[in-house]
C-alpha cells in the first residue's frame, strides 16, 4: 500500500472507531469549555515531508491550552539555552497534577518543569522583552511559525480565563517569592493565560509536531523555527510530563512523546517522521482527551511506532 493511503486509512480506522465513543466530561472550571460541543471530534496526521492526512471536524478551532507550553519552552530554549532553562525553570517531572501548589513546596517552589503550571509561568516569564505586549507577540509569533499563521488570539476565551484564573495567580505569587519568575508577576499569569487562549485546527497542531519532528524546520512553510538540539529537549520533556499525571503510563502503553490540554487536544510526535494530532472535548480524570487518546493510539498501533520499540 502507498504510505499516504496507510495513513489516512489508520487515520480513517481510528476516527471511526472512537468518534462515538461517549466516556469522559468538558473541563468546566473554565467557563468557555464547558460549554464546547462534546461530539466534536478530529484526528490529523503532518508528515515531515508536509503531507496532511486528516479525519473529522478538522476544520473546527479549539482552545491550544497546555499545548502552549510546548511553544513557549521550545521559544524559551532558542532564547538561552538547555542548561539555562534546566536550572531557572527546571526539566523533571512533578508527579503531581498541572495546576499542584503541593508541588512546588515540595520542590522548595522551583517548578521542576516547563510544562506544568507553574513552570509555564516561570518559561513565559523568562522570554526576552521589555514589555507585556511584546513579551506575547513573542509567543503569539513562536506558535503561528510553529503551527500556522492563522493561529490567534480568542478575545472570548482570554477573557473567560482572566477572570476566572485566580489559582494560576496564587502559583504566580508563589513562584515570585522564591525568584523562579523573571519578570512581573501579573504579567507572567497574564501572558501565559493569553498563551492558552489561542485557537487552533488538528492540522495547524500536527504541523506544530511535525515541525518539532523534523528537528525545527515547519514542513508545510520550510522555514526553521528552532534548532535540532532543542527539539531533542522538547520531546524529552513531552515524555515526561505531557499527559500530565498519566505520562508514565502512556509511556508504558504508547511510547510517543506527546501533550494534551484542557482544550482536548492531543498532540503526539514520531522524532524524524511526523506529528498526529487529535481533538475531542471530554476529559478523563486526569484532563487528557478520551476519544483522543484511544484515536491515537489506534493510529500509533497500527503503524506501529513506539520509541521505545527495540526490533
Ligand atoms: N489555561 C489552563 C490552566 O492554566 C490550561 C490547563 C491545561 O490545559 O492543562 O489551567
Amino acid at each position: 500500500m502507498r504510505e499516504i493511503t496507510k495513513l489516512q486509512s489508520a487515520v480513517d480506522k481510528a476516527y471511526q472507531n472512537f468518534r462515538h465513543d461517549n466516556s469522559g466530561a468538558n473541563a468546566d472550571y473554565i467557563p468557555f469549555l464547558a460549554q464546547i460541543d462534546s461530539q466534536l471530534c478530529a484526528l490529523s496526521i503532518v508528515t515531515v515531508q508536509g503531507d496532511v492526512i486528516t479525519a473529522g471536524d478538522t476544520q473546527y478551532r479549539f482552545a491550544l491550552e497546555s499545548i502552549s507550553k510546548v511553544c513557549t519552552l521550545a521559544l524559551a530554549l532558542e532564547d538561552y539555552d538547555a542548561n539555562t532553562i534546566q536550572e531557572k525553570i527546571g526539566a523533571t517531572p512533578t508527579g503531581l497534577p498541572f495546576n499542584s501548589v503541593m508541588a512546588l513546596e515540595l520542590h522548595g517552589e522551583k517548578p521542576l518543569s516547563p510544562l506544568v503550571n507553574a513552570g509555564a509561568m516561570s518559561a513565559a516569564s523568562i522570554i526576552k522583552a521589555q514589555s507585556i505586549e511584546e513579551r506575547w507577540q513573542r509567543i503569539l509569533a513562536i506558535q503561528q511559525k510553529l503551527g500556522s499563521k492563522d493561529i490567534y488570539l480568542s478575545d472570548e476565551l482570554n477573557q473567560s480565563e482572566q477572570t476566572t484564573n485566580f489559582h494560576n495567580r496564587g502559583i504566580a505569587w508563589l513562584l515570585y517569592s522564591a525568584g523562579y519568575l523573571y519578570c512581573d508577576t501579573m504579567e507572567a499569569c497574564d501572558v501565559y493565560t493569553r498563551q492558552c487562549s489561542t485557537l487552533v485546527t488538528t492540522v495547524e497542531l500536527a504541523t506544530m509536531g511535525a515541525t518539532i519532528a523534523s528537528g525545527g524546520k515547519n514542513p508545510i512553510t520550510q522555514e526553521q523555527v528552532l534548532k535540532p538540539d532543542n527539539c531533542t529537549r522538547i520531546l524529552a520533556e513531552m515524555t515526561m510530563e505531557g499527559m500530565y499525571d498519566s505520562s508514565g503510563d502512556w509511556a508504558y502503553t504508547v511510547g510517543l512523546p506527546s501533550k494534551s490540554g484542557v482544550g482536548g487536544g492531543i498532540l503526539t510526535i514520531i522524532p524524524g517522521v511526523m506529528a498526529i494530532a487529535a481533538f475531542s472535548p471530554p476529559l478523563d480524570t486526569v484532563g487528557n482527551s478520551v476519544r483522543g487518546q484511544k484515536m491515537i493510539t489506534s493510529v500509533a498501533k497500527e503503524l506501529d511506532y513506539n520509541l521505545y520499540k527495540c526490533i
